[in-house]
């Protein structure tokens, strides 16, 4: 179990985390979401032991992460971090850069395991190309293969996917996911993308204003955001006599008290996005069908 207690942590003088307690078991999948600027780089940064702490601790097991003070090597055997800004040996091939990190002792053993890694990131046919000539979402899954090969124990993710176009994110997402849960490698994962945290996350921490403004799991989140900014993590929302509605919540109905006055409708794939002004409030709800500016509907809250 990753144990982080009190964390406190600032560059210079002004403080980017504080008083951060939170806990992660063997397997587990932690996503840190927050806007940008929140602190989430620099938290998995101090995870990894980059920095040294102001104030509380860091335990895997029973080992305590140490910064530069004490370590004069930084990191730790058992955890690997795929930074926001991956560093990969640019003239050498895909197959040689995951493998890099592996012994020579035994190429069997090597072979199969970039093989294995080829394939989760899905770049096999890549093997021999040198990574130079990669683009940036394929240089993003060599980094994320490389860190896997030597099967850590934990794994920091800082925005994995972010430079991956969206015809192959989704299944790259699945397969890294998958691999980590069935390796019980533990994950900690930096995002701002709600695409990488549902159906995949376990815990869920909100970074706000330095400290930790929501922690549970997704699911208890989603039902109960209690702040607008939780909510917004999850979709388009409303706030409707001091209630956070998301826009799925709200429809359309012949009569109600809810009158509203159409403003725009955005197609979104197999639904609509439909702007309207309620009492001088701009809303959002969803519909199958898009409506014609200043069109009078009515609108009911649904559960
Ligand atoms: P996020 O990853 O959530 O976007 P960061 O952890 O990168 O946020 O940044 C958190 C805050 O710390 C920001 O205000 C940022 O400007 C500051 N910061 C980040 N890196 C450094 C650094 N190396 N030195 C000083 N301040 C930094
Ligand atoms: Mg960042």
């Amino acid at each position: 179990m990753l144990n982080v207690k009190d964390l406190n942590f600032s560059y210079k003088k002004t403080p980017v985390l504080k008083d951060l307690s939170f806990k992660v078991e063997q397997g587990e999948n932690l996503a840190i979401i927050g806007e940008s600027g929140s602190g989430k780089s620099t938290l998995l940064k101090v995870l990894y032991g980059e920095y040294d702490l102001n104030f509380g601790n860091i335990h895997w097991k029973d080992i305590e992460v140490l910064g530069p003070k004490y370590n004069l090597i930084v990191g730790y055997e058992f955890m690997k971090y795929v930074a926001q800004e991956f560093d990969l040996m640019p003239f050498i091939s895909v197959e040689e850069n995951i493998g890099a990190f592996l012994s020579n002792f035994f190429p069997k053993e090597k072979k199969e395991r970039t093989a294995e890694l080829l394939e989760v990131v899905e770049l096999t046919s890549f093997a021999k190309t040198k990574v130079k000539t990669l683009s940036g979402g394929q240089k993003q899954r060599v980094a994320l293969a490389r860190a896997l090969a030597k099967q850590p124990e934990i794994i920091l993710l800082d925005e994995p996917f972010s430079h991956i176009d969206n015809f192959k994110k989704q299944s790259l997402r699945r397969n890294i996911y998958k691999y980590l849960k069935d390796k019980n490698v533990t994950c900690i994962v930096a995002t701002h993308d709600k695409d990488d945290v549902l159906g995949f996350a376990d815990q869920l921490i909100l970074l706000n204003n330095n400290t930790i403004e929501a922690y549970n799991t997704p699911q208890a989140l989603y039902k109960n955001p209690n702040t607008p900014l939780i909510a917004s993590f999850f979709g388009e929302f409303n706030v409707i006599n001091n209630e956070i509605i998301y826009a799925h919540q709200l429809k359309v109905v012949d009569e109600s008290k809810l009158k509203a006055t159409v403003i725009r409708s955005y197609f979104k794939g197999n639904y609509y996005l439909v702007e309207a002004d309620l009492d001088g409030e701009n809303v959002f709800f969803i519909n199958d069908q898009q409506f014609k500016k200043n069109e009078i509907i009515y609108l009911k809250i649904i559960e």
